[in-house]
């Protein structure tokens, strides 16, 4: 039976912090399907084809890792898929406590699909998409906190 994650997020834009947790869980499953919620709470600052595209671009020529659009609930995604993982990272304290509401009343829905959390890289610890837009909206440089290859200013 094929080991698949979903790692779902909204990815507005996609960060090295969430590059590194994809990358990290690579080994423990055979495939990961990075997935773009349209996320209900928060309007996205850019669309979700750009979002999606800044995702292909940054695991170009990883065969096992694949970009996807979600609708829905996410374990409602995994049964579509075959998926019996959610990945999630962990950065502080406050991830933890949301996390973990998540994952059990996702659990109480789908007791089939376990969540799976890895802690961010301290280095990527303090990388955080709300605060990246931020910095864009005031035309500060974000490419330290960015995947190589994702240049939210244009070419
Ligand atoms: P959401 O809006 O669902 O929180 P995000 O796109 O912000 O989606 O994040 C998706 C996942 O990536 C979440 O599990 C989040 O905790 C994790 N994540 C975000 N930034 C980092 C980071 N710098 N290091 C590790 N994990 C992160």
């Amino acid at each position: 039976m094929n080991r698949i994650a979903v790692f779902p997020g909204s990815f507005d834009p996609v960060t090295k912090g969430h590059e590194e947790i994809v990358r990290r869980a690579l080994p423990l499953f055979d495939s990961i399907i990075v997935a773009i919620g349209r996320n209900t709470s928060k309007s996205s600052m850019f669309s979700l084809e750009q979002r999606k595209q800044w995702l292909v671009d940054t695991f170009q020529g990883e065969s096992r890792i694949q970009v996807k659009e979600l609708d829905g609930l996410t374990v409602d995604f995994c049964r579509l898929n075959e998926a019996r993982f959610i990945l999630r990272g962990i950065r502080n304290g406050g991830d933890f406590e949301y996390e973990r509401s998540i994952a059990q009343m996702n659990k109480a829905m789908h007791p089939a699909i376990e969540t799976i959390l890895l802690f961010a890289d301290p280095a990527m610890a303090a990388i955080n998409s709300t605060i990246v837009r931020e910095i864009i909206k005031n035309k500060g440089d974000v490419s330290q906190f960015l995947p190589a290859g994702v240049n939210v200013y244009g070419e």
